[in-house]
């Protein structure tokens, strides 16, 4: 079987090694990874300058999704993993240029606990009055009609709620708007729990209290582990993942500065075409973005390519200032903080890199890593670096107080490189699944499907691989 995988990201670099190891074990297995930069990695993308990482895309991943993790073990960096700092994990909200801690007790948006709801500044007497009286809330049923997470968290909490915690934590993941994510797409415990509670307060009290009884209660039985850490990295930078990968890979099956311009479908296979010429694969793993796989699906169904080009995408921007440590007076404890869009800043968030994960930065530096963009602010992607790094470094100064100067500096453009599950994600994605379904050979990996991080990416990619496999040894049978 000849396959070839188009996007050299994550996903495609998953969905090839898969390929590989059942062509190192089979020499009818073949395929191409085509990338059109001259590298591969996609947003994963880190270096190394003084000894410190600096990760110009992502920095970690969620611990809880295992794709990522087992991959990494299967690439001999199972010690290089490092988990989060959860010890030191605190983050703030800035409002009217405060820092506001985000108040104990916060379970996906959900406040479960009553005394340090009451006494947090971060929400004002009338929403702390809401979210009291929203235990009484009435169960909803099912809905046919998926909604935004704007939509959702202001019927529950009210509007303060979503200007200072939703958009706030939804932008800084997702560079998204939460008045456009889809509700039940990205919050989907949260919908399940309305319909069976009402309350979410209640339907989270409820969760956590099943949680708990399920855990030995004196403890008989349980291991001693450390629990997970929230986020995990590697050592050396997530671009240490990439080269891994990147290492295993048959060098003749990778073509980097390589696009593929054009997709044929033909009776038995498909016609690849890049740089003027065209080439006969059994079947297609596409895994560049959404908006690029339609270009190249909408000659071979349009209605397809219209449902890819459909899904939105925000771009971002990554700043990170390197600082001696002693010249930041009073840096305030935790992992970083989160922007309103009503704070009228072009800042999302911030992280203080040097906290969150011990170890990839030396003693004595601290590194800040901002995040800007988003859906709301893309006209930033036009600035110079120049012009960036000097809005970071002004509202650095008016939220923190840091007049020092920074001793390194890099910027990062990711332009539409994060899909948004907007109002209608699932039912786009059935509709999705059903076209590609009528065209034999053909996966789809990537960021725009079926979660966002890196994990999801990962078990996309390999599961295509994986499935397109396991049909050539169905038909062989
Ligand atoms: C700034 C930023 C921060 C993030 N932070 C986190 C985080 O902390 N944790 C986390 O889990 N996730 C994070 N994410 C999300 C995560 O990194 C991405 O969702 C994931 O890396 C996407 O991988 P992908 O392979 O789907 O796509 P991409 O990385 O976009 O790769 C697609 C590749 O396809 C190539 N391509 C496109 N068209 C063609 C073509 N016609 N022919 C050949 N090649 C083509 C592109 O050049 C690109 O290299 C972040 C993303 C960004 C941008």
């Amino acid at each position: 079987m000849r396959t070839a995988v188009i996007g050299g990201g994550i996903a495609g670099l998953a969905a090839a090694f898969e390929l590989e190891k059942a062509r190192a074990g089979d020499a009818a297995v073949e395929y191409t990874l085509f990338e059109t930069g001259p590298r591969v990695g996609g947003s994963l993308a880190s270096e190394l300058v003084d000894g410190i990482v600096l990760e110009r895309g992502p920095d970690s991943f969620l611990t809880e999704k295992p794709s990522a993790i087992e991959l990494c073990r299967e690439l001999g960096l199972e010690n290089d993993l490092v988990g989060s700092n959860d010890a030191a994990r605190k983050t703030y909200i800035v409002v009217h240029n405060r820092m506001v801690a985000l108040p104990d007790g916060l379970m996906f948006l959900v406040p479960t606990k009553l005394i340090p709801t009451a006494l947090t500044p971060l929400f004002s007497i009338a929403t702390k009055a809401r979210m009291a009286l929203e235990l009484l809330h009435p169960p909803r049923p099912s809905q046919n009609e998926d909604e935004s997470v704007a939509s959702l968290v202001g019927r529950h909490f009210g509007p303060e709620a979503v200007d200072r915690l939703a958009d706030p934590l939804l932008s800084g993941i997702y560079g998204g708007d939460a008045a456009q994510l889809s509700a039940r797409t990205v919050l989907p415990r949260l919908v399940e729990m309305e319909s069976q509670y009402g309350s979410l307060t209640r339907g989270m009290l409820a969760a956590h209290r099943k949680m708990h009884a399920k855990a030995p209660a004196n403890g008989a039985g349980q291991s001693k582990r450390a629990p997970r850490p929230i986020f995990t990295t590697l050592r050396g930078g997530l671009q240490q993942m990439i080269d891994a990968v990147a290492n295993r890979l048959n060098p003749e099956s990778v073509r980097l500065s390589t696009a593929v311009s054009a997709l044929e479908k033909l009776p038995n296979g498909w016609k690849v075409y890049s740089q003027g010429a065209a080439e006969f694969y059994d079947a297609v793993i596409v895994a560049s973005a959404a908006w690029s796989a339609g270009v190249l699906l909408g000659p071979v169904d349009p209605l397809l390519g219209e449902e890819l080009g459909g899904i939105p995408y925000s771009s971002s921007i990554t700043v990170n200032l390197v600082y001696d440590e002693t010249k930041l007076n009073n840096l305030p404890d935790g992992f970083g903080f989160l922007i309103p869009a009503s704070e009228g800043r072009a800042m999302l968030a911030c992280t203080f890199v040097h906290r969150k994960f011990l170890g990839r930065t030396p003693p004595g530096k601290a590194v800040f890593r901002a995040f800007l963009g988003g859906m709301k602010n893309e006209a930033l992607l036009t600035e110079t670096d120049a012009k960036l790094v000097a809005t970071v470094r002004r509202e650095l100064k008016e939220i923190l107080g840091i007049q020092a100067e920074p001793e390194h500096t890099q910027v990062s453009r990711w332009r539409r490189a994060m899909a948004q599950y907007a109002v209608g994600h699932q039912e786009r994605q059935k509709r999705i699944a059903a076209r590609v379904a009528n065209l034999p050979g053909l996966r789809l990996a990537g960021n725009a499907y079926d979660g966002i991080g890196i994990p999801d990416c990962i078990r996309l990619g390999r599961r295509a691989a994986k499935e397109l496999l396991a049909e050539t040894v169905a038909i062989e049978v």
